[in-house]
């Protein structure tokens, strides 16, 4: 994509929100050439060639960075392309994604990396960075090629998935990626405990005759690779954090000095086991929703810091791969486009402030991967969304700029839309017009 040549846009009488400096403030924002060049002052009127956004009653934020996503491209192009992900993202205000290495192939060698980079490019939708695998063909055998990798573009390393079940190998992970100052991204899954499990281990499992994971399966392999963190001094990053347990010991460890981040996604907040209803597929995800318990401690983890991000996971599954029996049926679901209202809600709920809510899923994560994006501030470049708070609409599957449809989010009732999405400074994504059939604004 090209950050240059656009016309200069001014997005005036907006709320703006610096996630990094934890602040919100009524501005007027100037972008030019791929670039915000000014917030408040120096913005000029409306002249020739100059584009100009109202935003009055309106969010203007850093465009969501979501680093774990799956696009799926190359090899399962039926469930998602690096094109319709890209594309889904900007509709929804998410103007970077990471994206995991579980493709066929692998990205385990510089030339898929360069690949999806290329394909990302012509798309235009948001910037994709992709993941390298931490293992050649994720099987946990023989580390990948991390130098080279590296230099066509990687952003971190990992087996997400499938867990690195081998602590040498983890421990080589950790060394490499240290010189590359590159996160391992941590599926933290003890294969022998969860084996043949197909949701969270507990009453609801008991209760509907299925074979469950405990949360003790995530919770050993984070204190494992903690330890390996410890060891070698790399820096780790949990991906999914899912069971309360587990957030102790990130907890406990950030305390320690250990690096060590982690992030949760949106449905683990959001539901529970008990979401598994009559054998619902959209609620099997790997790791599983877990209880009440479990979801409170992921909360409190967002609010005080142990948790540093919120990431989907979004991961598209063919209907056909869903409407399976349980046992059968593919983990994950789709959350690009359920970010935004997802986070939102944590504000009105009182969870997190408003510019810590948008923390989570901009410059933490930005910051994490070392990623341009993220931040809203004179010099950044201009990857923004502005955002409709109030904006109240329904959560239709079969609406999804995504290839696929699988959330348990279904028909929930939201509040907050990306209107317009920047990337690099050009108009990636305009619903402006669109609004007025999706939803209403809720009137004060
Ligand atoms: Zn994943």
């Amino acid at each position: 994509m090209s950050d240059t040549g656009s016309r200069p846009i001014r997005i005036v009488g907006g709320t703006v929100v610096d996630p990094r400096k934890l602040k919100e403030t009524q501005a007027d924002v100037l972008v030019e050439n791929g670039t915000v060049t000014a917030i408040g002052d120096g913005v000029p009127d409306a002249g020739d060639g100059i584009e100009t956004i109202d935003a009055t009653g309106l969010l203007v934020l850093p465009g969501a960075v979501d680093m774990h996503v799956h696009l799926r491209e190359p090899g399962f192009e039926y469930k998602e392309t690096i094109e319709s992900g890209a594309k889904a993202a900007v509709s929804a205000g998410v103007t970077s994604v990471a994206c995991m290495a579980n493709t066929r192939p692998v990205n385990d060698t510089p030339a898929v990396t360069r690949f999806i980079l290329e394909r990302a490019r012509v798309a235009e939708g948001a910037r994709v960075y992709p993941i390298g695998a931490v293992s050649i063909g994720l099987e946990g055998k023989i580390l990948a090629e991390f130098a080279g990798m590296h230099d066509a573009g990687i952003v971190a390393v990992s087996d997400d998935g499938r867990p690195v079940a081998d602590a040498e190998l983890m421990r080589r992970a950790l060394e490499c990626a240290k010189l590359f100052d590159i996160p391992v991204i941590d599926h933290a899954e003890d294969p022998a405990l969860a084996a043949g499990g197909v949701m969270h281990e507990g009453a609801v499992s008991l209760r509907l005759g299925l074979r469950g994971i405990p949360a003790e399966a995530e919770e050993v392999m984070v204190a494992r690779d903690i330890a390996l963190a410890q060891l070698t001094g790399g820096r780790l990053h949990i991906a999914h954090v899912s069971a309360a347990g587990s957030v102790r010991r990130v907890r406990a460890a950030r305390a320690a000095g250990v690096q060590v981040t982690a992030e949760v996604t949106p449905h683990h907040l959001w539901l529970t086991d008990e979401a598994v209803g009559h054998y619902d597929t959209n609620a099997k995800m790997a790791p599983p929703l877990r209880t009440e318990l479990d979801r409170d401690a992921l909360r409190e983890g967002l609010r005080d810091g142990t948790i540093d991000a919120i990431a989907t996971d979004h991961a598209p599954h063919h209907r056909d791969e869903k409407d399976v029996e349980f046992d059968c049926a593919q983990h994950g679901v789709v959350g690009l486009e359920s970010l935004l209202p997802l986070t939102m809600r944590l504000v009105r709920e009182g969870v997190l402030d408003l510019p810590t809510a948008v923390a989570k899923i901009t410059s933490e994560p930005a910051g994490i991967l070392r990623l341009p994006g993220g931040r809203l501030e004179v010099g950044a470049v201009a990857d923004v969304a502005v955002v409709d708070p109030e904006l109240e609409w329904t959560f239709d599957p079969m609406s999804l700029k995504s290839k696929s449809r699988n959330t348990p989010f279904g028909t929930w009732p939201m509040r907050g839309r990306a209107l317009v999405s920047l990337v690099g400074g050009r108009v990636a994504h305009d619903g402006r017009q669109a609004v007025s059939s999706v939803g209403q604004r809720r009137s004060a």
